[in-house]
Parts: structure tokens; sequence; C-alpha cells
């Protein structure tokens, strides 16, 4: 017995009285993983030397850490065998919940730099909220989305290490709370753990005492332990309300305050009051506009409690913080009511006042004035605009795909770029081959590593060595073996998580992602309708026997996004009850789309559905998920798309509908009425949601949605074009349907090439280059 596997049973028998035998998952997971914590290098809880990053992000979609840590360890295969022995498998820890403390891509891709940073030696720790609830639970009742909460912790948090004494206070105008921190080692491959993943918990300032027996004190208590702990409790909460936007401000000042504080606390500790060296010991990242008040909190910390002069204090704050914008739509980007602001936030607001009149003398002294100045303050209309604080308070400001990037610069923040072209650069988001490969696709892994070697678990630039077989049909046929195992086990999950067979000879053409009307699911919903109306017509013969696959979560608030479940679980059972298409057509949707099944559902794809509208998907990270396991993409050109065809060549992907030229151009000619009326196939589609052939049980969702794409509502009619792109798209996807089942093994070609070339996009791609081109963090 090795020394892990001892201190696995010591922590069992100290922590539970029992032997491996009879213990229950739970005291499974927590032993096995304290001891793998035990088991890493013990680096990440003391203080390093030398310039670290901080990845402020209000998410981290993390998933199921223990597989991951383990694989990283190089413990899994130990432990699976350990379990073995003890009469248990491995897979029972499929049954732990997902760490799910972000909403989608955003917070996913925080995950990622993590594991990189970790894996690459690049000194990055990560600062955010420690959500007792994160992202809801979703089921479907008769075809509808229902929430639950998601109590992540239910089985415990053994990877947390809870810092008593590194706890500060925040403020706010109405309370103050303490902020706690729960600090978790970031196990890179090859169990290096020099980095932290810190997230911070909202707790009373005094203990509640359950034995106050004055009621109204007792009361008053009660009342103050709720108020705090609502800070931390649910990740984002709806901001429809009054209420709902003030804790989710309290939310971004909650974490940025805390963190700004614990890094000024062990700056202090080397530095004392010279604040001069802090750009030079530290370089904040801000993932998206959400920890954005940092700057005015460090400003207020600087100027106001330390009394360093405004000017120096903003030098500071220039030279540590750095923006990545994940938005592109300008309207979008957030802003907050400035008299919210100034009741919850009252000691910070004058320092956003103060960086405003900063850039108002700093556009004068450009000659921009009056209303040439609107585009530019970061106090306009009422609103007090994040992102212009970021950009015009920091040194650098970042796209995360080329497009994206490109648009910024010509369109959403083109002002900006015309007086601070410098500040602005591209970082094409990317993703761990760790968690995405190696974890999630074994097979493929074991299959690559046999070809190349498997110095591409650090380096996925290795994977371009595959190209050497891609004429060798024995290596395409191994290959094409691979993809289908990979069918044949999601297929044997979904019939157990959602009782529905697919036949895994079948295509599996997969949309995963949230749920939202500019990712189109509803242009994909429409073309399977489409296919079954052409096979009961005749129109559509010798198609190929296709799985349409699809998983998201619509926001609790979003009616229309959630009336697009509802469309497609509709088409599901249409499709399901008519045995003259049964044997050609399938459609499912899974339930709770989350990491775990995300790494299901990737390796099994065929066909990978990208289809935003071009110039709406900032990058995309699912994209390259698919295409490193060796799907092609048929989609738009649009976010990452536009290199992942630009690496795997565009014959070898599936590019369709209206460029972002061309969207531009059509704004305000656009008529998707007059293609209502004018075009049969697609009137045929859009009446199913009036005229009975579809049933949204009297919620009037149905009709909102063709309301949505024929008038104009709240926005335009159809304002992500989908009747436009339509028969683009249609085209397209028969055109694959039929290369599929002409020519399979070109069509292996193509998914080998895609992940022959997916290099580019490894996270630690992305990481090595913020680390150089941004923080100047040395590798340790
Ligand atoms: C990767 C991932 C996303 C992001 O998907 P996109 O297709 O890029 O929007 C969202 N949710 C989960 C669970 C993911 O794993």
């Amino acid at each position: 017995m090795s020394r892990y596997t001892s201190s696995i049973e010591s922590i069992l028998a100290l922590e539970t009285g029992k032997k491996p035998g009879q213990a229950t998952t739970a005291e499974l997971y927590n032993a096995v993983s304290k001891a793998a914590v035990e088991a890493a290098d013990p680096a990440w809880k003391e203080e390093k030397p030398g310039k670290r990053a901080c990845y402020f992000s209000a998410e981290f979609l993390i998933g199921r850490m223990i597989y991951s840590n383990l694989l990283n360890l190089g413990l899994l295969r130990e432990t699976a065998d350990w379990l073995k022995e003890k009469g248990t498998d491995i897979t029972v820890f499929e049954d732990i919940e997902d760490a799910a403390l972000g909403n989608g891509g955003l917070g996913r891709l925080a995950a990622c730099f993590l594991d990189s940073a970790a894996t690459q030696g690049v000194a990055l720790d990560g600062y955010g909220i420690r959500y007792r609830y994160g992202l809801f639970k979703q089921t479907f009742e008769d075809g509808f989305q229902r929430e639950t909460a998601d109590d992540w912790q239910r089985f415990g948090d053994p990877w947390s290490v809870r810092r008593e004494t590194e706890k500060v206070q925040v403020r706010f105008g109405d309370q103050t709370v303490w902020a706690v921190p729960y600090d978790m080692p970031v196990i890179g491959y090859g169990g290096k753990t020099v980095n932290t993943l810190r997230l911070w918990q909202a707790e009373p300032l005094q203990p509640f005492d359950f034995t106050l027996f004055n009621e109204q004190k007792y009361d008053e208590a009660y009342r103050e332990k709720n108020e705090a702990e609502a800070i931390s409790s649910v990740l984002y909460p709806n901001d429809d309300t009054e209420a709902g936007k003030r804790l989710r401000l309290k939310q971004q000042y909650f974490f940025s305050s805390a963190s700004i504080r614990s890094i000024l606390k062990a700056y202090k500790r080397t530095h004392g009051s010279d604040f001069s060296h802090l750009p030079e010991e530290y370089a904040i990242q801000l993932n998206d506009t959400h920890p954005t008040v940092s700057i005015a909190e460090l400003l207020r910390i600087l100027a106001g409690e330390e009394a360093l002069p405004f000017e120096k204090a903003f030098s500071i704050a220039e030279r540590v913080f750095a923006y990545t914008n994940h938005t592109i739509m300008a309207e979008a980007l957030e802003k907050w009511d400035a008299r919210l602001f100034m009741s919850v936030l009252p000691d910070v607001y004058p320092y956003i006042v103060m960086v405003n009149d900063r850039l108002r003398r700093d556009l004068l002294a450009r000659g921009i004035e009056g209303a040439a100045q609107e585009p530019y303050r970061i106090l306009s209309g009422g609103l007090v605009h994040m992102a212009r604080l970021a950009i015009y308070a920091g040194h650098s400001i970042n796209g995360v795909a080329g497009i994206h990037t490109e648009i910024l610069k010509n369109t959403a923040l083109r002002e900006w770029y015309a007086l601070w072209p410098e500040r602005f650069n591209n970082k094409t988001n990317g993703i761990t081959q760790r968690r995405w490969l190696a974890l999630a696709n074994p097979e493929l892994a074991a299959f690559i590593t046999e070809k190349v070697g498997d110095g591409w678990l650090t380096d996925l630039s290795k994977l371009k060595g595959l190209e050497a077989y891609q004429d060798d049909s024995a290596v395409l046929d191994a290959f094409a073996a691979v993809k289908l195992e990979k069918k044949q086990q999601l297929a044997a999950h979904i019939q157990k998580a959602e009782g529905v067979s697919l036949d895994p000879s079948f295509l599996f053409d997969i949309q995963v992602k949230r749920l939202h009307e500019y990712k189109r699911q509803m242009l994909n919903a429409l073309s399977i309708l489409d296919l079954y109306f052409g096979m009961k017509d005749g129109r559509i013969r010798d198609f190929y026997p296709t799985a349409f696959i699809f998983g998201a979560k619509a926001a609790p608030s979003y009616f229309r996004a959630k009336a697009v479940i509802k469309f497609i679980n509709e088409i599901a059972r249409l499709v399901d009850g008519d045995s003259a298409v049964r044997d050609r057509l399938k459609v499912v949707f899974v339930q709770n789309y989350n990491v775990s099944y995300a790494e299901k559902l990737t390796p099994a794809a065929d066909v990978s559905e990208q289809i935003s509208t071009a110039g709406t998907e900032a990058s995309g990270t699912g994209n390259m998920k698919f295409m490193l396991n060796g799907a092609v993409t048929l989609g738009t050109y649009d976010g990452a798309n536009v290199e992942i065809v630009g690496q795997a060549g565009e014959e070898n992907n599936y590019i369709f509908g209206a460029r972002v030229e061309e969207i531009a151009a059509l704004e305000t000619s656009y008529d998707p009425k007059a293609i209502y009326r004018s075009d049969a196939r697609i009137k045929r589609l859009l009446d199913t949601l009036l005229d009975g052939t579809l049933d949204d049980g009297k919620t009037g969702m149905f009709e909102e949605l063709f309301a949505s794409l024929t008038e104009k509502t709240w926005n335009r009619a159809d304002q992500y074009y989908v009747l436009h792109d339509f028969h683009a798209y249609m085209d397209t996807k028969l055109r694959v349907n039929r290369d599929y089942a002409q020519n399979r093994a070109a069509f292996t070609k193509k998914c080998f090439l895609n992940t022959a070339n997916a290099g580019m996009f490894s996270s630690d791609r992305t990481i090595l280059q913020y680390a150089q081109e941004i923080w100047g963090v040395p590798m340790v």
C-alpha cells in the first residue's frame, strides 16, 4: 500500500470510524480528496516570491473536481485500482455534484485558465465568490424547463480550506460583513500546486448566537446573519428587480474589495506602505466588467486610507489592471444606475467621479470636448459605465477571438481605439486538453499518444504530428472506431439519464451551450422541422439517419429562451411519435447540461453546431472542445469558428450564412415578415407555432416566439436573422449529411484533421500569451 492509499484509509478511519468497504460515496469522496490534497505539493499554502497575476472573476465553472485533480496528480489509476480492490468502481464519484459557480463560457474559461496556469508554471491565483448555491439544476416537466437549487456542497467540499485568519471586512452603505476566504489548491498537470483559487464567503460580523434570549436581539442578529449570507448565497441573482440589481452590485464589490484587501495585506508584509512597487508585484486581470469596481476600490484605499496623492494612486492602478471584454454589442456593456451605486457604495462613488473628471481633463487636452466626449464618459446619463472605467483606468483591453477584437477596435469601442490603440490586443480563448481530451476521452487520448507520444498533454501543438497519418486508412479506421465507442457510451448515458434510446450508428449532430436567441437554437429547431416535413412530403429522400442532440439551460426569467426549449421538446415528441420518420430522425434535449455532461457529449459528436449570428459570439469555447475531439463544425463565420477553419481548413468544415459585413448591411432593409409571406417552406414551419401542430400548453409561449420572428416587439423582428440564414443553413446541413453518407472515409479524414489542427486552441497557449504580453509574470 502506498503512502497515498494508506492516508485515504487513515482519514476515513479518523473521520468516520469506517473501513473503505463500509463507507458511503460521500465519505469515500471526502477521504480520497483530502488524501489527494495531502499528496500534493504544499507550496500553494505559502507566500511565494516574484510577481503574481490575479484573475478576478465573478464565475468559475469548475465542474467536478475529483477526476481532474487525480488525473493531474497522476493518481487516477491508483485510486481506481484501490477502490476496485475495496469493491467499488471509481465511477461512483459521478454522483458528486459539479461545482457550477458560473453560467457558461466565461466561467468555464476561468476554470480552464487556472488549470493551464498551474500546469505551465504561470503564477496566477483566482479570486471569486463562494456561492452557496451555484447555477440552478434543470429538469423538464412536460417539455418545460423547471429549476431547482444547486446544493453543490451536498457531499462536502474537501478541496477547500477555510482561512479564518485571512478574513477581511467589507463595508457597504447599509451593512458591513466579513469576507472569509476558502482557498483551494489549483493542481496542475504533474501535481504542480503553486497557485490558489480563493473564493470569498460572506458572513455576519457577530457570529449568530442561538441562545440569545432577548427576543429583539435575537431577531436583529438573525436578520443581520441572513442579510450578510445573502451576499454569497446565489450565483448572480435575477437582476430584473431593483433588489436583484442591488444584490448583484453588492456581490461585485464584495469579492472585489476583499480580494484587493488581501492582495494589499500580503504586499504590505514586504513593502510596508511604499505602494510604488505594486505594479511590479501584482497584475490583476478583470474577467469582463463584473470585478471592475475593484479599480475604484484600489484608488479608495490608496488615496483615501493610505493618503497617497490621487495621481500617484491612479498611475499605480493603471499599471496593475487589465480588462478582458466578452461582449460585442455595445448596448450590452454593463452599466449601473449612478444613484443605486451611490447608495450601495457611498465611499467608493467619489472615486468614480474623480476618475471621470480626470478622463474629461485628459480628453480636453486632446481637443475632445462637449458632445464628442459622450462615448467616453464613465458617468453619463445617470449611469456608471463599467467597461469605460476598465479601459480608461487600466493598461490593456483584450477581445477573446481575432474577429471579436477587430469588431471592438472598429465598431463597438472605436472611439477608444482611436485614442489608445496600444491598449488593444487579442487573446483568443482556449480550453484545457487535460479535462477536454485526457479525461473526457481517454480512448482518443491513448490513440493520439500511440501515434505522436504524450507531449500533447502539456504542448497541444504536438497534435500536428497526426497529419502524417491523414492518408493511412488503418489509422483513420481506428480513429473512427474511437468515435463510435464514444457514441455508444453517450447513448448508454442518455438512456440512463433521460430514458431516451439513441442508435449509435446514426450521425450525431450536437448543439450544447446556454440557451440564447443569438446562439440560434431556433434555427436548428426549424431545420429539423423542415427535414421532418421534407421526409413526409418525399422532398427529402436518402437522408442518412441523424440524431439531433441539444443541451442548454435558459435563464429562469428568459421567457423566450424557455419557449425554445419547449418548442424543441415538442418537435422531439412529434418526430418520435411518427413511425414514418423515426428510423431516420431522432431529437433529444438532455436535461441539466453542465460540465460533466459536456465531457460526455463533446467526444461523441460527428457534427458540432456553432450557428450564432455572425458578429454576436465573442469567441465560443464549446466549438474548440468539439474540434479537439474530432467533430466537423457546422457553423457561421463568427467568433473562434473563424480561427478553427483557419487552422483546420474550410474544406474540412461547413461554413454558411451571412458574414458580419452582410449582417451590418441588412440592418435597415431586413424584412422577415416578407420572407414569411413569400416563402412557403418557412411559412409552414412558423405556422406550427400557431396552428396547433405543436402545443405549448396554452402558455402563449409559441405565439410570442412566432411574433419574435415576424413582428417588431421590444426588439426588431427576427433580430438574429434566423430566417435570413435559413436556406443557406439547410443546404449546408444536407451537404454534411450527404458527405457523411456517401464517403465516410473522406468525412473521417475531415474529423481527423480537425483534431490534428486543434493545437492552438489549448488554454495553455492563451495563458502564456496573457503572462508574457499583459502581465509580465515569470514562469515558476
Ligand atoms: C464549454 C462550456 C460552455 C461554453 O459553450 P459555448 O458553446 O462556447 O457557448 C458552456 N457551458 C458548459 C457547461 C461548458 O462546458
